[in-house]
C-alpha cells in the first residue's frame, strides 16, 4: 500500500494536540518517554496475550466496566481480538491502551503510540475500536489510521529536533539508523517519517527481501513518498520497486543488501537518476532512493548512426 497524504487542516489539527503533549512534557530533544505521556494524559496501559487466557479473561473484565456493548456480550472482545488478530487497542471511555504482549518491544512502542495519537484526536472517539496487527494503517479506517499513524509519528519524531536532525545531512539508510536510535524508534518508522516529510525527491519501500520472499511473492508491504516525488513521479508503482531491488539485492537478511543508480521516468517522460539502496533488518528488505540528477536526453533515431537532415524542399 501507498502512504496516504492528510489534507492541511487535518495535519494542523493533529500537530496542534501533539505540540501541547511535547508542551506539557517539556520536550528539547531525543527518545519520548511514553511513561511521561501517558501520565500527562491521564491513560492507562495494559498489556494481553492472546496464548494466555487468564489475561485475556482480565482485559475482557476491564472492558466490561465501561464498554456497554461488551457488558451485553462479554464474547465479543474475545472474539473481536481473535478474529482480526488484534495487536493493539484503545478504549475511550475508559482511557485504556491494550498492546498485545507478544510484540517485539520496539514495535510495542509504535503501538502504543498509534493509539494515545487515536487517544488524542478529538473526532476519533467515535470510531476507534482496536488494530489489526496486518491492517495497522489500511482497510475501511484507512483515513482514521492514517490520521493515527500520522499523529504517533509526531508524538515519536518531535517536528522540530526531528526536522533538525533530517536536515543535517544527506539522508542516507545509515543515517536513517542513526537517526532511529537517537529517537529510540525502528528503524521502519523512522525511515517513513524521514522520507513522508521530506521536501526532496524520495521513496522507500517496506517489504519482503527480493531473493527469498516468504510465499515466493513479490511483497512491497509499504511503498512511502515524498509529497514533491508523489506529484512528479506518479507512475512510480510498488512492483517497480520491486524489479529495481531484485537486480542488485544480495542474498543475506541483515546489513547492507546493496546499492546502485537507476533511471526513472518523471510525468512528462524525462528521466532522472536516483541513489537506491536497502538493508535488511532481519526481517524485512527495507529500501531507500532520492534524486541525484537529471539524466541527459539520448536521442535514438532507429539504428541510424549519422543524424538526420531534414531540408526543406526547394522552392517551398
Ligand atoms: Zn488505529
Amino acid at each position: 500500500m501507498n502512504n496516504i497524504f492528510l489534507d492541511a487542516r487535518t495535519i494542523r489539527d493533529i500537530d496542534k494536540v501533539v505540540d501541547r503533549v511535547h508542551l506539557e512534557l517539556g520536550y528539547k530533544d531525543g527518545a519520548i518517554d511514553l511513561r511521561d505521556v501517558r501520565e500527562a494524559l491521564r491513560l492507562d496501559l495494559k498489556y494481553y496475550r492472546l496464548d494466555d487466557p487468564g489475561l485475556l479473561d482480565e482485559v475482557v473484565h476491564k472492558l466490561t466496566v465501561g464498554a456497554k456493548q461488551v457488558i451485553a456480550r462479554p464474547g465479543l472482545l474475545v472474539e473481536a481480538v481473535r478474529t482480526f488478530n488484534l495487536s493493539a487497542l484503545f478504549l475511550p471511555d475508559r482511557k485504556r491502551i491494550f498492546v498485545d504482549q507478544s510484540v517485539p518491544e520496539l514495535k510495542k512502542r509504535w503501538y502504543e503510540t498509534h493509539e494515545i495519537a487515536h487517544s488524542l484526536i478529538p473526532w476519533h472517539a467515535d470510531y476507534t475500536l482496536g488494530d489489526n496487527r496486518s491492517t495497522l494503517s489500511q482497510g475501511c479506517h484507512e483515513r482514521i489510521e492514517a490520521e493515527a499513524n500520522y499523529g504517533g509519528g509526531r508524538l515519536l519524531f518531535p517536528n522540530e529536533a526531528f526536522t533538525h536532525c533530517r536536515l543535517s545531512g544527506p539522508m542516507s539508510v545509515g543515517r536513517v539508523r542513526e537517526i532511529a536510535k537517537h529517537f529510540g524508534n525502528t528503524i521502519t518508522s523512522t525511515l517513513w517519517r524521514c522520507v513522508e516529510q521530506s521536501d526532496e525527491l524520495m521513496f522507500a519501500a517496506i517489504g519482503e527481501h527480493p531473493r527469498r520472499p516468504r510465499d515466493g511473492k513479490p511483497v512491497v508491504e509499504y511503498f512511502i513518498r515524498s509529497k514533491t516525488f508523489e506529484t512528479q513521479f506518479p507512475g512510480v508503482t510498488d512492483m517497480d520497486v520491486w524489479n529495481w531491488m531484485s537486480g542488485y539485492c544480495v542474498g543475506k537478511t541483515t546489513g547492507p543488501l546493496g546499492t546502485t543508480e537507476i533511471p526513472v521516468q518523471d510525468r512528462n517522460g524525462q528521466s532522472h537518476i536516483f541513489l537506491i539502496e536497502s538493508f535488511g533488518n532481519g526481517y524485512n528488505a527495507l529500501t531507500m532512493a532520492r534524486w541525484l540528477r537529471k539524466a541527459p536526453a539520448i536521442v535514438s533515431v532507429g539504428g541510424l548512426t549519422a543524424p538526420l537532415l531534414i531540408a526543406p524542399l526547394a522552392g517551398q
